[in-house]
C-alpha cells in the first residue's frame, strides 16, 4: 500500500476533518466564520452521499415518481449547497428546512431499501455479493425479490 493511500485516508478521516474542506472535493478550505459554514458544509457531504447511494439503487427506484422527484431535487439541493461553500450565493439565503426535510425522506428510503434487499439476500439459496447492484440481484432472482410496494416506499414518502 503507498504511503498514505486514498484508502487509509478514507478510513481515518472524521467528520471534523471533512466539514473543513469543501464537501464537493474542491479542497477549498471552508472557514469558521460566518457561523454555520462549516455545519452547511457538513450537510453538503451528507446530501451528496445519499445522492451517491441513490445512483446505486437508481435501476430499482426509478420507475418511482416520487424517487426521481427527490433524486432530482437532491442535485438542486447539491448545487445550491456547493455555491454557497464557494462563495457564489450568501449562504444565509439558502432556506434550510427543505434540506432537512430531503435528508429525513432520504434516510428513510435509504433504511427502508436497504433492510428490504438485506432480508432478501438473507434468504437461503442467494447470492449476496456487494458487487452486484440490487437491479443484477433482481433480474437472476427465481424468488420475488422485494418490490417497491412490498418495501413500502410508497407510502414512506408521503407527508
Ligand atoms: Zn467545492
Amino acid at each position: 500500500m503507498p504511503p498514505g493511500g486514498p484508502a487509509k485516508d478514507a478510513l481515518t478521516i472524521d467528520s471534523g476533518d471533512v466539514a473543513k474542506d469543501c464537501f464537493c472535493g474542491c479542497g477549498r478550505r471552508i472557514p469558521r466564520f460566518p457561523l454555520g459554514m462549516r455545519s452547511m458544509n457538513t450537510r453538503g457531504r451528507q446530501v451528496s452521499e445519499r445522492l451517491a447511494w441513490a445512483e446505486d439503487h437508481r435501476s430499482f427506484l426509478e420507475n418511482e415518481r416520487e424517487f426521481v422527484d427527490w433524486f432530482e431535487e437532491g442535485l438542486g439541493i447539491q448545487t445550491a449547497l456547493k455555491a454557497a461553500m464557494h462563495g457564489e450565493v450568501d449562504p444565509a439565503t439558502l432556506p434550510e428546512r427543505p434540506i432537512r426535510d430531503w435528508q429525513a425522506v432520504g434516510r428513510e428510503v435509504q433504511h427502508t431499501v436497504d433492510r428490504a434487499f438485506a432480508r432478501w439476500a438473507a434468504e437461503p439459496g442467494k447470492e449476496a455479493s456487494p458487487n452486484r447492484t440490487p437491479s443484477r440481484r433482481l433480474s437472476e432472482a427465481s424468488t420475488d425479490p422485494p418490490t417497491n410496494e412490498s418495501v413500502g416506499l410508497r407510502s414512506s414518502t408521503q407527508p
